[in-house]
């Protein structure tokens, strides 16, 4: 390409709206332009890097075995009101009504256009496994939409999805796509780990995210310090050790008087005793229409999204204020698990609760605790579960080590579904005996452009963006100091010219400008590789060979530039996957 002809309008300064690294650089190096709240224009710069994000993809879900389909942004109302999901997904699905009065969903992820799809193409065992993609836009109302591509309301996504005979083949897919998307992360150049991830209802640990580990990372990652233990979860799913059971002697139960005392910390004080030798109880309402009392030690938060899997809900909220009164009889803050059940609250607690001896409770009485708690002699849970969120310097549930915490971008998700779509859409085979059979799913989505906005988070300095060589827009950079000194000029053409017919991707910056202007440009789009032709150098012999991500050039000798900058840019596309092709 050459600079003169190229739409880059590059910011000097920082957009106010830019919140993150990586959207001020995507803004300020002219990748992408903002259309509205959470729609962006995706520039010539920008959607090179998207399509070489996409190509990645492409050839590892091939290499892999899957099959590339385009389907609809449009998808009928109908679909959606057959798993139910017209209902359930609420505010984030965008939807339209067409001029017959007909609703569609402007397609904010696919189980149920695939579904309906491959229920209608397979019949047949015989035509079992399958496993299909695309690469497409995908539409979300976020309720905050942010940080510029990285959580956007319009955006690109490849999710693909596989159908096979039974349980174990469904896993073998999931394993296949698990490594498939380490081998893309790897070859986009990531840091990154692969963490347990919540599936929700389905259950099991059949769900991973990919988290690019970057400190603007809107999800927080529990791993184990133990490295050759491994473990990693996402928060939400995150375990770790639970203490063993106490043995002390139980004491009597005793009620008291505790006027004006509002959290765990003053109860504790107040008591002269530490928080986790509390326990507090939080009151939640079910589905809308059960009260539930979750009960955990006094130093510890609850996991929500534990939480309601445990109590086998679709949602869960606090109760309020309103609600604790009317059916406890209590204000909020005195809720506690004596005499809940008998109130038809259902009584969760959580494990660290379970072992507790003579700990301290809410009296459900106003202005009352109780002290010398036992569980089983003074009250009895419906349910005792794990639902305490795990935190830095817990035991690890593996293998004993300390857990700890890092902040990660969600860039991929790969996910078990089981029977959750075909049973309720009716995606039926036909086995050896001829008998029916359910088709079981896996689906598995990676946010590409999402990929872009982590890779910047990743690769920047206060200059700009530091591109890894594989998605780069482009991987290097001819820069002629001055376009009126003509040797300089012959040589960068035609440097150019050899680059790109040996396949490289090139810019030259053929504008008639101040160098200062040219390498700050340079520097911010964040080319991998610059090589400078300038005057007083070049009478002689030698052009300035300059990697982004280093301080210093490499002055060479002008012939052997040409190989030099060819034999870099492949070493750095190429990685060692472990994939077999
Ligand atoms: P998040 O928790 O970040 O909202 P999600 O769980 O809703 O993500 P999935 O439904 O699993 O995401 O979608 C697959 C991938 O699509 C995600 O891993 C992410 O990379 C990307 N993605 C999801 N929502 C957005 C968005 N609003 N903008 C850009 N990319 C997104
Ligand atoms: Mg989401």
């Amino acid at each position: 390409m050459r600079w003169k002809n190229a739409l880059i309008n590059t910011i000097r300064e920082t957009p106010k709206e830019a919140e993150t690294v990586s959207h001020k650089y995507m803004l300020r190096a002219a990748m992408i332009k903002k259309l509205g709240a959470g729609i962006y224009d995706l520039l010539p710069l920008g959607l090179r890097s998207v399509s070489k994000v996409m190509n990645i993809i492409r050839q590892e879900m091939n290499s892999s075995g899957a099959q590339e389909v385009m389907l609809p942004v449009l998808s009928p109302a109908e679909l959606w009101q057959e798993t139910g999901r017209w209902a359930v997904y609420g505010r984030e699905m965008m939807r339209i009504t067409d001029r017959h009065d007909n609703q569609f969903a402007l397609g904010p992820t696919h189980e149920e256009v695939i579904t309906d799809l491959v229920r209608r193409e397979i019949n047949s065992y015989k035509q079992l496994p399958v496993n299909l993609y695309q690469i497409q836009v995908k539409f979300r109302d976020e309720i905050r939409p942010r940080f510029g591509v990285m959580r956007a309301r319009e955006f690109i996504m490849k999710d693909a999805y596989s159908f096979d005979r039974d349980e174990k083949a469904a896993m073998e897919s999931y394993k296949i796509m698990f490594d498939t998307y380490n081998r893309i992360c790897k070859r986009i150049g990531f840091k990154y780990r692969p963490v347990e991830a919540d599936s929700g209802a389905i259950g099991g640990n059949m769900s991973a995210e990919f988290m690019v580990l970057a400190e603007t990372g809107e999800d927080t990652i529990i791993y184990c310090e133990n490295e050759k233990c491994g473990y990693a979860a996402n928060m939400e799913k995150a375990v770790f050790a639970k203490p063993e059971p106490q043995t002390a002697a139980e004491e009597p139960l005793t009620k008291v008087h505790t006027p004006n005392i509002k959290t765990v910390g003053e109860l504790a004080a107040f008591l002269g005793k530490k928080p986790e030798e509390t326990a507090k109880t939080i009151l939640y309402i079910v589905d809308e229409k059960k009260m539930a009392g979750a009960v955990m030690r006094g130093d510890r938060e609850i996991n929500e999204v534990k939480l309601k899997n445990v109590l086998g809900a679709n949602e869960i909220r606090l109760a309020t204020p309103e609600e604790i009164l009317e059916k406890t009889g209590a204000p909020v803050g005195f809720a506690g698990p004596i005499n809940l059940r008998e109130k038809g609250i259902r009584l969760a607690i959580d494990d660290t609760v379970a072992g507790l001896k003579n700990t301290v409770t809410g009296g459900n009485e106003q202005d009352y605790h109780y002290t010398g708690v036992n569980r089983g002699r003074d009250y009895q849970e419906n349910l005792a579960a794990d639902f305490a969120k795990a935190q830095k310097g817990d035991r690890c549930a593996k293998c004993g080590g300390i857990l700890n915490e890092q902040k990660g971008i969600e860039v991929g998700h790969v996910f078990y579904l089981g029977t959750k779509y075909s049973k309720s859409m009716k995606a039926t085979y036909l086995d050896e005996t001829g008998k029916s059979q359910l088709m079981v799913m896996g689906c598995y989505g990676i946010g590409v452009t999402r990929v872009v906005a982590a890779a910047i988070e990743q690769n920047n300095d206060e200059n700009g963006i530091i591109w890894p060589m594989a998605i780069a827009p482009y991987e290097v950079a001819v820069v002629p100091v001055n376009v009126k000194y003509a040797e300089g000029m012959e040589y960068a053409e035609k440097l150019y010219t050899d680059l790109k017919a040996a396949g490289v991707d090139v810019i030259i910056d053929d504008r008639d400008i101040s160098p200062g202007v040219k390498f700050k440009d340079a520097d911010l789009i964040g080319f991998p590789l610059r090589v400078v032709v300038g005057e007083k150098n070049f009478k002689d012999g030698k052009v300035e060979v300059k990697l982004r991500r280093e301080k210093n050039f490499e002055l060479a000798d002008k012939d052997a530039v040409f190989g030099m900058v060819a034999e870099t840019v492949r070493r750095e596309k190429t990685v060692d996957t472990g994939a077999l092709r």
